[in-house]
């Protein structure tokens, strides 16, 4: 699902420090480097890490159905697509296709690969290590799924429980509030409007719109919780066919806007990242302070 919400919050990790200096690269510019952390050579790779300044994206998707009429990784794709041309503007290295995230909820239709709640946290886990260990100080996750947006800053918060050399940052937005062509889909929340125009931009070739009308996608409206009142089984009781909103109306103007937007806020966030010098400092001061909490005064 694409839900429209989310922040972008830094994730506080402990007892860190940077190996390299952070004015020996030019931002702004990607040279020869390839972003694709799987395209780098060896040495390549040495060069990137040190041109992004330890930057790093780990574009998080999912595989699940999207209504009808959109392929099972959109979330991924499309991730990939704003994460990439963002890394191309504002060097940064960007990690493998990675779609290891929440999507119990889907369980009941084709395609979905839904991983247990422990190995969802234990990969996760070692994949920023090892990144962190190749020098990506720091991660900027940027989430693709909305299924995921409780479980990344619960990631996130866990990362205090004990000592990294780095800092995880996460960044959830994908869908402008205001602003371009109209949006008149009131619902618009999973394989929507906007969802399948950003797919319209992303991979035009994989969306079959004639189909988009062959399922509802309307809200089916047989909860009787108030709005305060969670349970996970909500979306199936609301959208049991893993569809919200209206696909048949999205329009590549519409994608064109809202993709263009999602890369300039990528843009943004790396750039944040990389003149943030005030995390990785906290996170030590932090750390050494939780090893003699009865000092610490107010
Ligand atoms: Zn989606």
């Amino acid at each position: 699902m694409s839900r429209v919400s989310g922040c972008f919050c830094v994730c506080l990790i402990v007892f860190a420090f940077l190996p390299f200096s952070v004015a020996q690269t030019n931002s702004s510019s990607s040279g020869q480097l390839s972003v694709h952390w799987e395209e780098l050579t060896a040495s390549d790779f040495r060069d990137g890490i040190h041109r992004s300044q330890g930057t790093c994206l780990l574009p998080f998707g999912i595989l699940e159905k999207h209504g009808p009429h959109l392929p099972l990784g959109t979330d991924l794709l499309d991730v990939r697509y704003a994460s990439l041309h963002a890394a191309e503007q504002e060097y940064a290295v960007v990690f493998p296709e990675y779609y290891f995230g929440q999507i119990a909820e889907a369980k009941h239709e084709p395609g979905t690969m839904a991983y247990s709640r422990s190995l969802q946290m234990a990969l996760l886990q070692e994949t920023t290590d090892e990144m962190a260990r190749n020098g990506c100080k720091k991660i900027l996750i940027v989430n693709g799924h909305g299924g995921n947006d409780s479980l990344l800053p619960y990631f996130c918060q866990t990362q205090l429980d004990k000592p990294h050399d780095y800092v995880v940052y996460f960044f959830d937005e994908r869908t402008p509030q205001h602003g371009g062509p109209e949006r008149t889909d009131k619902l618009d929340m999973h394989a929507g409007q906007s969802e399948t125009s950003k797919m319209m931009i992303a991979r035009p070739d994989l969306v079959h719109q004639d189909r988009a009308s062959n399922e509802s996608g309307a809200d089916q409206k047989r909860s009787k919780l108030p709005e305060d009142v969670y349970t996970g089984i909500w979306w199936y009781t609301r959208f049991p066919n893993h569809y919200s909103g209206d696909g048949s109306i999205a329009n590549k103007e519409l994608g064109k806007y809202q993709m263009d937007w999602w890369i300039a806020s990528v843009v943004k966030a790396i750039k944040a990242v990389k003149g943030d010098d005030v995390s990785l400092k906290m996170q030590n001061e932090f750390y050494e302070k939780s090893t003699h909490p009865l000092d610490t005064q107010p």
